[in-house]
């Protein structure tokens, strides 16, 4: 008999986690409370790498190293199918001011990630080739065809109300409006809100840490990397719109935008390019990031219920793991039957 599975938050970890789930022939629901694919993941930048690979703990890399070869294969997949271009570009991330050279070199050979020492106005930089890009906000429009094509049953508006169950296995889980949504097992993937859906209300697992990114217009120079200096980048999108983030702010569920950050990301960008002096920023938007202990998310099944799994926590970089952190959720659910 087909199982059923409940998946709750249609971010790229949910889109990820239900298309897996959907191919191995369960019958998939993913609900939003919102518009799917409309918070975080939508305000990504869209770097599929840790910034400094070097500076994350293994099983950050092991999850960003994993999923890497996903994404221009599932770019291809929705180019044809959805005709819509994610953009997937193997642009390269390029490394300025770098602090310990020898330490990246070194992680670099023996975790076999490629690097290029390169000389730039007299300065060291490094490249690391491989680095690739994606449009994220594409991306999460191209899924939600995909996943509809792929028997994937959408609900939207809808906002699941924290799990309440005495026993150890959930029955169903309601939503605010009242609509009931019964299955054998459900995974939580509500990025910054899982602590809310988990009921987590003394100690929550996970905490939104407020991202802040500018956009400057389509610009004449081309990028032919993404730039990075001191916990700042720049990407530039095909049509040449250049982003420049981010913030790291422990704010709360607070998702405005500041002058404060404005500026500061500002000075941040025309120092790495100076080019972008020329042009006046064009947009301004923040997400709030699903804060983890050490960046490392949480794949497991929940330690109470025996038909829940968690997909969460993905912190900096849930866009670049969640290929391989839906993977490993997917053998548990498996693995249980
Ligand atoms: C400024 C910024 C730049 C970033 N850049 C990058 C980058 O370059 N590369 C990278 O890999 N990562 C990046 N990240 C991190 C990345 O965006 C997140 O790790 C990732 O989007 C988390 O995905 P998610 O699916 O868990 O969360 P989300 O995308 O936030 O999805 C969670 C979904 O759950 C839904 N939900 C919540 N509660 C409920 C409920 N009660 N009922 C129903 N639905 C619910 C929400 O509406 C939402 O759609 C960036 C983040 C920010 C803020």
């Amino acid at each position: 008999m087909t199982k059923k599975v409940v998946v709750i938050g249609g971010g790229i970890v949910g889109c990820v986690t239900s298309l897996f789930l959907s191919e191995k022939g369960y019958e998939v629901v993913l609900v939003d409370q919102s518009a799917m694919g409309q918070e975080t993941s939508w305000a990504a930048a869209g770097i599929l790498s840790p910034l400094l690979p070097w500076d994350y703990h293994d099983d950050v890399n092991s999850l960003c190293f994993k999923s890497t070869n996903f994404y221009y294969q599932l770019s291809e997949r929705l180019k044809k199918d959805t005709n819509i271009d994610p953009e997937w570009i193997e642009s390269g991330m390029l490394i300025h001011d770098v602090q310990e050279e020898a330490h990246a070199i070194n992680w670099c050979k023996k975790n076999h990630v490629e690097i290029q020492r390169i000389e730039k106005d007299r300065k060291t930089c490094l490249l690391l080739p491989r680095v690739a890009q994606i449009r994220n906000p594409r991306l999460l429009k191209a899924l939600k065809v995909y996943l509809v094509q792929n028997h994937v049953a959408i609900i939207e508006h809808e906002k699941i109300k924290p799990i309440k169950d005495s026993t150890h296995l959930v029955c169903n889980l309601q939503t605010e409006s009242g609509l009931n949504l019964e299955a054998d097992q459900y995974v939580i993937t509500a990025g910054a809100w899982s602590s809310y859906v988990l009921n987590e209300v003394d100690k929550p697992k996970i905490k939104p840490i407020r991202g802040q990114l500018i956009q400057y217009p389509m610009i004449q120079e081309k990028l032919l990397h993404i730039l990075y200096s001191d916990d700042f980048y720049l990407v530039q999108r095909q049509d040449g719109i250049v982003l420049g983030g981010s913030t790291t702010e422990d704010v709360g569920f607070d998702k405005g935008v500041t002058e404060d950050a404005k500026n500061y990301l500002q000075h941040k960008a025309e120092s790495l390019m100076p080019d972008l002096k020329k042009y006046n920023i064009q947009n301004q938007w923040s997400g709030l990031r699903p804060g983890s202990e050490g960046n490392v998310p949480i794949i497991e099944k929940h330690p109470n219920y025996d038909n829940v799994y968690l997909n969460i926590g993905h912190y900096r970089y849930g866009l670049t793991m969640a290929p391989q952190a839906a993977e490993r959720i997917v053998n548990l659910i498996t693995q249980d039957g």
